[in-house]
């Protein structure tokens, strides 16, 4: 089967620093068609509040994206020959105008939905996952493993702007696209505005696993609840690499130390094996903070961590 499926251009004939700069050396198509799950850039970052730069993340992953090698070296999973995948580019975005820039991004991880593949984004700043959800939440609502320092559930900033990348969630669960009990957020830490902050998205159902409880539990006691939570459901998964500590990713807009490890973020992506994922994203790397590019290099790891238990998923659906 891997014959008529994508495959990365093969480092031993082409070395990595040659060539274009795709995800993982992968061929670049113009449409999804064909693919069971597309690899996008979303570049837009009018959604952050405090350091911008995010809409650089798309190029910078894709260039230390092709360190990625073909096996998963833990669960054996060779993602390339089990699903076609491409890099589609990037989605169509706008700078200069907010609401349209959600529009935009909407269309273009609707034409994935449409052609049947499955979204693997990378942001962006994380106001892009509402666009995305309301693609592929459009028809009912999913459950949402989210990795993040922050809930991004507040309601509002700046007298009444609703739409930043620390609403997308609020908005999400507002829109009937997220169903907030198959909800869990995991990592969640940092000074907060108020002692409510949090209160809103519990009252919701949400479960938020601060980050002194996974110290506590660890990586797989953890997971195990985050699947129990998210259950046979479609769920999307979404990954704010601030979750990782900024002495391992600096190149974010929102730093707060008491962060993930990688090895830790690596262990915790490789515990979604068994949920049912319609989609994912890497959002927030921001390389104009970066440092040799240690933050973009720790995104694409994170993308392919999340390919290797996406792929699966399309061979489950295959009957395979
Ligand atoms: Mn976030
Ligand atoms: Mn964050």
């Amino acid at each position: 089967m891997s014959a008529q499926f994508h495959q990365p251009v093969d480092a031993a004939e082409v070395p990595r620093f040659a060539g274009h700069s795709t995800f993982m050396r992968l061929p670049a198509v113009t449409s999804a068609d064909g693919l069971d799950i597309a690899l996008v850039g979303i570049p837009w970052d009018g959604g952050t509040t405090n350091r911008a730069g995010a809409r650089h993340g798309p190029r910078e992953v894709r260039n230390q994206s092709s360190l990625i090698r073909r096996v998963h070296h833990v669960s054996g999973v060779e993602p390339f020959s089990i699903a076609n995948v491409a890099d589609v580019g990037d989605v169509s975005v706008n700078p200069i105008d907010l609401m349209d820039g959600l529009t935009r991004i909407e269309a273009g991880i609707a034409a994935i939905v449409a052609a049947g593949a499955l979204p693997l984004a990378v942001g962006g700043d994380h106001l892009t996952t509402l666009p995305v959800l309301r693609a592929v939440a459009k028809n009912r609502p999913v459950g949402l493993i989210h990795f993040d320092a922050h809930t991004d559930t507040n309601d509002s900033y700046f007298g009444g702007n609703r739409y930043t990348h620390g609403t997308p969630f609020r908005r999400a669960i507002e829109e009937g696209l997220l169903d907030p009990k198959r909800m869990v957020q995991i990592g969640i830490r940092g000074s907060i505005y108020d002692t409510t902050d949090h209160d809103w998205a519990k009252s919701q159902g949400i479960r938020i696993i601060y980050m002194e409880e996974f110290v506590e539990r660890g990586a797989v006691s953890v997971m195990e609840e985050a699947r129990a939570i998210a259950g046979t459901g479609p769920t999307y998964v979404t990954f704010d690499i601030d979750s990782i500590d900024p002495s391992m990713a600096p190149g974010t807009g929102t730093p707060e130390i008491g962060g993930f490890s990688t090895r830790e973020a690596q262990a915790l992506v490789r515990l979604l094996a068994g949920v049912d994922i319609v989609g994912a994203d890497v959002v927030e790397v921001a390389p104009p903070f970066d440092l040799a590019g240690m933050t973009a290099l720790a995104g694409a790891n994170i993308l392919f961590e999340l390919l290797c238990v996406m792929a699966p998923c399309i061979e489950r659906r295959r009957g395979g």
